[in-house]
């Protein structure tokens, strides 16, 4: 077994790496990378390969994004003290402790499996964001509209059209960051903005992988 240390350090190096590659670009992605790394939110088993540049099984058969993935999305969300986010697709909770480092204030995430719901609270608990991370167990193609409107909404699974009420649930400006493509793990990244006078703005970045986004405006099971 791995040493604090030798985590440590692997995860560090992997972060320089991302940012030497160009993929990490802004001083507080970086910084909150270094500051919460994957393997607090990994089982034990695969604590050792959480520097590993790939994505990792977490329970009931889904996955903890790859670190460049995780990077690419949160240099797309550009965001800043104070955003209202909500994140769609808890999974293990990793993502959702970076967003509320760089929003600096309560995040909210929608998880739509129960064991994951719990496992993403331990997580988020021992890495000590669980006071500031809300997990809300249910369908995240709805959206959560007891906190909404929301400056950004990222949505970290993959589906088949933009889901209606997460564009409506956005703020006039306000950004959605969300993977549309096949089931099968191919999709596009989209970057949503709807402009202050309601319109909507699609901006394509490439070619991702993500596991189904399962709901009433997403796939069905
Ligand atoms: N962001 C996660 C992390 O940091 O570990 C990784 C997310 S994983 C790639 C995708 C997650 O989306 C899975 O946990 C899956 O159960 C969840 N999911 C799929 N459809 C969903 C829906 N309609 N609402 C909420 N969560 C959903």
């Amino acid at each position: 077994m791995l040493s604090d240390e030798e985590l440590r350090g692997r995860w560090r190096r992997l972060i320089e790496t991302l940012v030497r590659e160009g993929v990490v670009k802004s001083t507080p992605v970086r910084d909150a990378l270094l500051k919460i790394p994957r393997y607090l939110f990994v089982e034990g088993r695969y604590r050792g390969y959480a520097h590993v540049d790939e994505p990792l099984p977490i329970p009931a058969g889904q996955t903890v994004s790859a670190p460049h993935m995780v990077a690419i999305m949160l240099e797309l969300a550009d965001l800043e003290p104070g955003m209202d986010i909500l994140e769609v697709g808890t999974g293990s909770g990793w993502n959702a402790a970076l967003i509320a480092e760089l929003v600096k204030t309560d995040v909210y995430s929608v998880e739509r499996i129960p064991e994951l719901v719990e496992f993403a609270r331990e997580n988020l608990k021992r890495a000590g964001y669980g006071d500031r991370v809300h997990v809300i167990l249910g369908d995240g193609t709805k959206g959560f509209s007891a906190q909404a409107p929301y400056d950004e909404i990222i949505v970290t699974a993959g589906a088949p059209k933009l889901p209606n009420p997460l564009v409506e649930q956005l703020k006039p400006g306000g950004k959605l960051i969300i993977p549309v493509g096949s089931y099968h793990l191919w999709q596009d990244l989209y970057v949503v903005t709807k402009t202050e006078e309601g319109k909507i703005r699609k901006r394509r970045w490439g070619g991702v992988a993500f596991v189904p986004l399962i709901g009433e405006h997403g796939w069905s099971e």
